[in-house]
């Protein structure tokens, strides 16, 4: 199976506020003390957006709007990612891609 990337998701992505998630080293610290237990959000998820995997972030959209925005995962995170920031950030771009808004 082929994947389709943009290039340019990333930047789509953070048309309402900056995206940046570069700096995730993906160590798991976020899954781990994650309420909903969600996996994908945010190492997974955010790497699909930085490799403009687009198809499978839409794929994502159920953990998206499952996150609790608590920021659990961001006070833990050992690289400062702004996780709850990029949370917001996707949902805007969601909101657009999947629901016309
Ligand atoms: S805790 Fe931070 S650095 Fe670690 S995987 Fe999650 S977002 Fe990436
Ligand atoms: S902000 Fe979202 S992804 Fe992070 S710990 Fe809370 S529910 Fe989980």
């Amino acid at each position: 199976m082929s994947t389709l990337v943009d290039p340019g998701l990333a930047a789509a992505v953070g048309t309402h506020e900056e995206f940046d998630a570069a700096a995730c080293m993906n160590c798991g610290v976020c899954t781990a003390v994650c309420p909903m237990g969600i996996e994908v959000l945010p190492r997974r998820l955010f790497r699909y957006v930085l490799l403009g995997m687009e198809e499978q972030v839409l794929q994502e959209t159920e953990s998206v709007y499952s996150c609790l925005l608590c920021k659990m995962c961001e006070v833990n995170c050992p690289a400062g990612v702004h996780i709850a920031e990029n949370v917001r950030s996707l949902r805007h771009h969601l909101n657009r891609k999947v629901f016309g808004l």
